[in-house]
This record gives C-alpha cells, structure tokens and sequence, in this order.
C-alpha cells in the first residue's frame, strides 16, 4: 500500500503556480487577483477563507476578502458581487458556501460571471464539463484528478465508484472520470446493496461525510481509495473511509488530513490563474 500525499503533490503545483504567476505580472503588469465573499460566523467556514488567502498571498496572488455579518441585507450582498464582476481588476469570485439560512445561495452565485466562476459551480461550467469540454472545473474533484494522475496508473478502462452525488463533489467527480474513460457509477444514500459496488470498483472515492463509512470488506484488494470526508470525532479529523481498515488492502490510498484537502485551494489558485488568464488575453 502507497499513501497518495496530498500535501506533496500540492506543494509542487503551488510552486509552478508561483512561477506561472510571476510570468503572469511580467506580461500583465499584475497579479490575479481572488475575491472571497464569508457571510456569518461559521468557524469552519473562517478557517477555510484564511486558508485561501494564505494560499494566495504564498503564490503572489491579489487577495481581497469581504466579510459580511449574518443578517446583512441579501441586496447588499449581491450589489458588491455585481461590482466585483464588473470590475476589471478581479479575476476570481468566490462565494464561501455554505451562507447563513436566509439567504438565496442560486441567487448569489447566479451574479458572478462564468468567466469569473473560479468555484465552476455554474450551470455553464458545468454543462461544459458534462460535455467533456471543461472551462473551470470545481476544485475538489479536480484536485482528486491530480492525485490519480500522481500515482501513474492508467485510468482508461477501470472501473470506478464515486459514493455521494454533491454537485459540488460526487457529481464533477463522476464526469472527470467518465472523461477520463472510466467505466464509472455513482451510489448515493439510496442506493441498495452499496458494497456490491464497490467490491468490484478498481478505484472507490467517498465524498459522504460519514465518518470511517467504507470498511475493509467493502473494498477489493489493489483497489486505489480516495477519501474526500471530513469529520470531526472528538476534536479529531476523520475521513469517510475506515484507514486502519482499508488500507491493507489498497495499492493507493489518500489519508486524512494531507490527502485530498490541501489539493482544494491548491486548485482554485490554479483556476484563477487560468480565469485571468482567459480573460486578459481575450
Ligand atoms: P453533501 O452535499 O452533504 O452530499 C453528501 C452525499 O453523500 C449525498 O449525495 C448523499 O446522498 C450521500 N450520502 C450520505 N450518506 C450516505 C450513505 N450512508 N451512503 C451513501 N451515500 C450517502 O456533501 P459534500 O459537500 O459532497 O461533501 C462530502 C464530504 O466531503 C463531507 O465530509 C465534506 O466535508 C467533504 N468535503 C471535503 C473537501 C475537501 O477539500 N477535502 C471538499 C468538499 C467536501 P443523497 O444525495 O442520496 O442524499
């Protein structure tokens, strides 16, 4: 069994991102630049932002994070997003998901430009992925791809399970895959007999948020496991997958944390390089 380290691979792309950028000022006069919207006082969601200007600040980005109060008008919210996406300046918008109950999610996310959608959680942006013709593709499941593509194994042919159909993560997950010529089914809470799937899966990824849900007897053995959860069980990080259990049996598995996670920002830098990119040279 080989651990798939996240932290690693992520590394190496954050420091061609760096030099990508820096090539990007020389022909631009500037950096891209990210904008992060955080509405309310969600502590997860706190640590997730920060990481993300970090991530920037360390790849040479332009950063700019707006933090609204729980209970701030909905309008005054969108109107920012509006001037954001007018704003030639910006590259990337970021709505930090997900929003204090209340507000219209659709709505919000609606007023940032495809072009700008470094999240590729747009209809357009993913109706492009479908098609197999990816603008911006969201950033967890493209990290995912960078971690398979790490280990050096041929995707073409194998058959692979995604647990959990999140538009956000199961669903992006499945037409990467599929892109990349797996054979590939997606099981989700209602599906029956769920271990009869992935018994026969040459590669398994859990994005359920259920901590240590997939078992040594769910996974057969050579299987690659990629375990997208994140749980907290008594102040500790677990994943969706049994590790202790699991692992013995896997050629590849990614563990958690250092595994899928720190792949996420890492990948929405790389998006909003290529949005700017994109658009500047138009
Ligand atoms: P989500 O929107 O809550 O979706 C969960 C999915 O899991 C749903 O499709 C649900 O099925 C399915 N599911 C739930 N219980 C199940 C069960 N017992 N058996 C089979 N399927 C089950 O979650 P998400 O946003 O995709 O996130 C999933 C996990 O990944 C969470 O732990 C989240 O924290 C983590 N995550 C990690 C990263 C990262 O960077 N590492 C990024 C994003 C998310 P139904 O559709 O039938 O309800």
């Amino acid at each position: 069994m080989q651990l798939i380290s996240g932290k690693a691979v992520s590394a190496d792309i954050r420091e061609k991102l760096a030099q990508e950028n820096a090539d990007f000022e020389r022909e631009f006069g500037r950096a891209p630049a990210l904008a992060v919207i955080i509405v309310g006082d969600d502590p997860a969601s706190h640590t997730y932002v920060n990481n993300k200007i970090k991530g920037c600040a360390q790849v040479g980005f332009r950063s700019i994070c707006q933090k609204y109060e729980n209970g701030t008008p909905q309008e005054e919210i969108a109107s920012y997003i509006r001037s954001l996406a007018e704003d030639d300046s910006v590259d990337g918008i970021l709505v930090q998901l997900p929003l204090p109950k209340g507000y219209d999610e659709k709505y919000l996310l609606s007023l940032i430009p495809d072009s700008k959608d470094v999240d590729g959680f747009s209809p357009a942006n993913t109706g492009l992925l479908s098609m197999n013709s990816p603008n911006t593709v969201s950033c967890t499941p493209l990290g995912i791809m960078h971690l398979l593509k790490s280990t050096g194994v041929e995707l073409k042919g194998k058959d692979a399970v995604v647990i959990g159909r999140s538009n956000t993560v199961g669903k992006p997950m499945a037409m990467l895959l599929l892109n990349a010529d797996c054979t590939v089914t997606v099981c989700h809470s209602k599906t029956v007999n769920l271990a009869e799937y992935t018994r026969k899966a040459d590669i398994v990824v859990v994005a359920i948020g259920r901590p240590k849900f997939l078992k040594g007897d769910m996974v057969k053995d050579g299987a690659i496991v990629i375990d997208v959860g994140i749980n907290r069980v008594d102040g500790k990080l677990v994943g969706d997958v049994d590790f202790d259990e699991v692992a013995p049996r896997c050629s590849y598995i990614t563990p958690v944390p250092g595994g899928v996670g720190p792949m996420t920002i890492t990948m929405l830098l790389a998006n909003t390089l290529s949005a700017a990119r994109h658009r500047l040279e138009k």
